[in-house]
């Protein structure tokens, strides 16, 4: 079906029921109302003679409107073009013209960050801009909206790529690839109109947009925004106000609401997701045991699968829901292959996870020899994440090709170091990458931030502590504490640039 089709279907049979709230304004909508506001904006963009397939960009923080948008665009047939807010002149500009963006939904700023002078900079060089709308104070103007034949194979929206491993590619996807995903992820966490479900992850992402919004809605659910963007307290606040049932986070988001969650009640949560990045162990058993998530789920995928590929299942043993990233999800194929040979490995053997099925995007925007890179003749998606399968079919993701360590020889996951890491009672995160090395081509470096009150780790203490428990060539050769890790917007790690920061150190 097309995004408006069941965006209509969901009105029509749970119009009365609570469909949005968004927290920093205190605003709440139900179905019937959020329909309306939709409407508002579908036709406020046709009068800004944006039509079906002209691009409308969205660089906003989260906020209802962010919705009203990707639900009115989906309704005209236009593309929404997902925007990171924490861009800055250059990527604006580039991203303005790389998809030819005709209409700009924008905040008029965020945080340190003035958008509007930004966008005013910007604008004389860059031919298919022609309107900005500030979430601020929309003032949509207009009623009619013409009558379009939607295709459920359309494109309706252009997702950029987090970029944690470099510049952000824009993943076009249809209203086939991620209503669909939407809905099965909703499926699998059982969602129905009872369910309140806190969406921290920013809309840009898929994980907002497809694996929040669109499961929320494809269900009847409701969608509450707890703040602009991640923040803990808050985002705890508004689980025990709004009684939600279901929250969503990358690793690091939750071992932020870990450190705090003392004196909130969070007895309404039933489930959630943690996606985006290594799930460690530890923090998902907390996240059952403490924040009372006992139906939580890990997915895995990439937003050129728009985005989920594997997805635990509520009911597999508490063993596989926080130690696997579950089987492929309902219509859709995973394979793991030997990345030279192309052929398909045992199981048990580390390999590439390949997608294949209805998920996988049409296409990088504009880009047909990456395409060509990343998605194979047969329509496999080459995901460049290192898996291997069991024998009851659930994946275990070891980690990103390029982030795995050659270390005199050995291969070397730094996902199964950072698991052990994080049992030290003192380590709040931990991170392993590593750093070229004369003798042995590449040695390890933990990354590690303390426990408040907890003393800074040294290179000794970690040694003691692995010794006799991991392989002594997996032991971090290196130590660095450190308060924050850099990260992207989307909440993960940057590797790429604690490798660079690395490098500097060692000198
Ligand atoms: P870029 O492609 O621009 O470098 P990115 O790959 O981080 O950035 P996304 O599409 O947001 O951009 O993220 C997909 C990647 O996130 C996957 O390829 C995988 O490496 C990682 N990932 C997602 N979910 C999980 C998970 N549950 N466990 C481990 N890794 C995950
Ligand atoms: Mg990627």
């Amino acid at each position: 079906d097309t995004i408006h089709a069941n965006f209509a279907a969901t009105v029509a049979r749970f119009g009365d029921r609570e469909a949005l709230v968004d927290k920093a304004t205190d605003r709440r909508w139900t179905y019937a109302e959020l329909h309306a506001e939709v409407e508002k904006a579908a036709a406020g963009l046709t009068t800004l003679g944006v039509r079906k397939g002209d691009r409308v960009g969205i660089w906003a923080p989260n906020c209802a409107e962010w919705v009203f948008v990707q639900y009115a665009t989906a309704r005209i047939g236009a593309i929404l073009v997902n925007v990171n807010p924490a861009y800055r002149v250059h990527e604006l500009e580039y991203v303005l013209n790389q998809a030819g963006i005709h209409t700009l939904v924008s905040a008029r700023s965020f945080k340190t960050s003035d958008y509007a002078a930004m966008i005013e900079e910007v604008r004389p060089r860059c031919p298919t801009f022609q309107h900005v709308v500030f979430v601020d104070d929309p003032q949509w103007t207009g009623t009619g909206i013409p009558d379009v034949e939607l295709d459920r194979d359309d494109p309706i929206n252009i997702q950029y790529t987090s970029g944690t491993t470099g510049f952000p590619k824009g993943a076009t996807l249809s209203h086939h690839n991620i209503l669909n995903n939407g809905y099965f992820v909703g499926e699998l966490l059982s969602y129905t109109e009872n369910d309140r479900i806190c969406v921290v992850p920013p809309f840009y992402h898929c994980f907002g947009m497809v694996m929040g919004n669109l499961a929320a809605t494809s269900h009847g659910a409701c969608v509450v925004i707890p703040a602009p963007a991640f923040d803990p307290a808050k985002t705890l606040a508004a689980v025990e106000e709004e009684k939600c049932t279901s929250l969503y986070g990358v690793p690091t988001m939750f071992i932020a609401m870990l450190d705090l969650i003392d004196g909130y009640d969070l007895s309404s949560l039933r489930t959630g997701i943690m996606a985006g990045s290594p799930c460690p162990v530890e923090v998902m058993k907390q996240v059952v045991e403490r924040m009372g998530m006992r139906e939580v789920s890990i997915c895995y995928g990439m937003t050129e699968t728009s985005p989920v590929s594997t997805q635990t299942r509520t009911d597999d043993s508490l063993d596989r829901r926080v130690g696997t990233v579950g089987r492929v999800g309902p219509h859709l194929e995973v394979k793991i292959v030997d990345p030279e040979s192309g052929l398909t490995v045992a199981r048990g053997v580390p390999g590439e996870l390949c997608t294949r099925g209805y998920s996988v995007m049409l296409g990088y925007w504009n880009e047909p020899e990456k395409t060509a890179e990343a998605v194979d003749q047969a329509g496999w998606m080459h995901t460049g994440d290192l898996a291997e399968m069991d024998d009851d079919d659930y994946v275990n993701i070891t980690g990103r090709i390029k982030d795995m360590v050659i270390r005199g020889g050995e291969n070397i996951y730094p996902r199964e170091i950072e698991e052990f890491l994080y049992t030290h009672p003192d380590v709040l995160d931990a991170q392993v990458i590593g750093v070229p090395d004369a003798k042995y081509g590449e040695e390890l470096m933990a990354w590690v931030r303390m426990r408040e009150g907890a003393e800074p780790l040294t290179a000794e203490a970690v040694r003691a502590f692995c010794t006799g428990k991991l392989a002594h060539y997996k032991v971090p050769r290196y130590v660095h504490v450190v308060e924050e890790f850099p990260m992207t917007v989307t909440g993960k790690v940057r590797k790429v640039e604690m490798r660079a920061k690395s490098v500097e150190l060692l000198g």
